[in-house]
């Protein structure tokens, strides 16, 4: 077969979805069996799951940082960029290149896995003042705007400063809010004794969520586990509240009590990449609507999966029930979707995905975690063996598990320095600056630009 015959595969996104999908299909297809793309604005997939320990100093942010390029089988064509619309008639993805170049990539199977963004909502200055906990920037960046906040409350005389500097608010009691939370509070807790000009008593961490319960998935006595650790810690926990307005120097809770704070961190959510609404097909809460082999009806060679796909749960009694974004699923998915695109390659049935939920794992800092691996309930030393074992197993190379245990082992021997890099300083930090929501195309603009190429063509 030559270079025109071969089909091609495209595939959207390297996180834990892409990237499995990519692996899986190196490794089953003969090199002329097929083309493998992958477009994705980053050179590495990023171990979303140790995010707040980037953001606390626990891990550098190369450790979770995953090669691209590191496999022994790696034969797949990168596009660095952004994919800002998808025509389905003509099956072309649009492209946007790191240099800002618009590429029209053509394709005969299409695999979308560009994850999900930070949910927000209608809120007054929400999205001007909050940053997310989503990119490996943003970790990085809320990392060094944590530490500038000691160091200019230790160089400020004016109590009023003082105290909106050392005030931080993070919206979101799941379990990438709670580790958030509660790794940022280790760093200035553990920080703050290198400022003796600073009572530590006046730093102030709120963690606050509209739901009734902290991390509900993990069941009610985990819950209150966590609830007890974070209060131990001097968290201020408060449910059943969400933010009314945020300013540059203090937010509004919903009870009305206002908190002088330069530090919004808005765990409040994801919804599916809005790559997905180019496509102008039907979407479940904002996901894809696929069936349970991944496959868009109707379209023929277009699967989708991870976060943003609304995958069939089919290990639930409930017959709508569908899979929840987590990275666990999205890798899961990866595979089983490569078995699906090569099925169809060769003319073979394709199958349905099914995984049962092993649990969770919930890293709070040091010795304290609690975890529910295959439903058994863990807490302290275990939970924290539990969750840190899972983590570093699930990391797919060899480099990338070195790095993670050798920057454990140096955090716990040695601490951290608290040092602030200045890489990001004075950049514009919003939500959208990281994660670039306004990218995008709408599904007129898509078409529009389709069929402007074709016509030059
Ligand atoms: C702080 C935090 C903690 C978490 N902890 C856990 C946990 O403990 N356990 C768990 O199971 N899950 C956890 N999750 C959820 C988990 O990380 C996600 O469910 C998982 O990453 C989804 O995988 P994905 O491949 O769909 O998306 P992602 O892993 O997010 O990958 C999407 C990829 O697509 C790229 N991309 C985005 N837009 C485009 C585009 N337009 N064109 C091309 N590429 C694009 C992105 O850069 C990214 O590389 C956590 C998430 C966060 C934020």
């Amino acid at each position: 077969m030559n270079d025109v015959t071969r089909p091609r595969i495209l595939v959207v996104g390297a996180g834990f979805a892409g990237v499995e999908c990519v692996r899986r299909l190196e490794r089953k297809l003969a090199p002329d069996e097929a083309d493998v793309t992958l477009v994705t604005p980053f050179a590495y997939q990023l171990y979303l799951p140790l995010l707040p320990q980037v953001a606390s100093g626990v891990l550098t942010p190369q450790s979770i940082a995953v090669s691209l390029r590191r496999s022994k089988k790696y034969r797949t064509r990168i596009i660095p960029g952004g994919a800002i619309g998808v025509d389905l008639k003509s099956k072309v993805c649009v492209v946007r290149t790191i240099t800002d170049k618009i590429v029209n990539e053509r394709y005969d199977y299409i695999v979308l896995a560009p994850g999900s963004v930070t949910r927000t909502f209608d809120i007054p200055g929400l999205t001007e003042h909050a940053f997310g906990m989503k990119t490996l920037a943003e970790a990085a960046y809320i990392r060094d705007h944590v530490i500038s906040q000691l160091d200019l409350a230790d160089a400020s005389d004016d109590p009023a400063e003082r105290a909106s500097r050392l005030q931080f608010v993070v919206v979101g009691g799941g379990y990438a809010g709670t580790e958030t939370a509660a790794c940022l509070q280790k760093l200035t807790h553990a920080a703050v004794k290198r400022y003796p000009r600073i009572d530590p008593s006046l730093i102030k961490w709120h963690l606050i969520d509209i739901a009734p319960k902290l991390m509900p998935e993990m069941g009610d006595k985990l819950g209150r586990s966590a609830m007890e650790i974070l209060a131990r810690r001097g968290i201020d926990v408060s449910l059943g509240v969400s933010i009314a307005k945020a300013g540059p120097e203090e937010v509004t809770f919903t009870d009305g009590r206002v908190v002088p704070t330069r530090t919004l961190i808005w765990t409040a959510g994801v919804v599916a990449s809005p790559l997905i609404a180019t496509l102008g097909a039907e979407t479940v809460r904002g996901r894809l609507a696929v069936n349970a082999e991944m496959t868009l009806p109707g379209q023929d060679g277009v699967f989708a999966l991870g976060d943003s796909a609304a995958v069939p749960d089919r290990a639930k009694d409930d017959e709508n029930a569908i899979c929840p974004p987590t990275a666990q699923h999205a890798m899961r998915q990866g595979k089983h979707v490569a078995d699906n695109v090569i099925a169809t390659l060769r003319g073979k049935p394709l199958t349905p995905y099914e995984h049962k939920d092993l649990g969770l794992v919930v890293d709070l800092g040091g010795t304290d975690a609690v975890s529910k691996p295959l439903g058994i309930e863990l807490r302290g030393i275990p939970a924290q063996f539990a969750a840190r074992g899972y983590h570093w197993m699930a990391l797919r190379t060899n480099v990338a598990k070195v790095r993670v245990a050798t920057n454990w082992t140096l955090n716990a021997l040695a601490g951290d320095d608290f040092v602030r890099t200045g890489f990001q300083a004075r950049k514009a930090a919003r939500l959208k600056d990281f994660e670039f929501t306004d990218a995008y195309l709408t599904p007129e603009q898509v078409r529009a630009h389709v069929e402007g190429a074709d016509r030059e063509e």
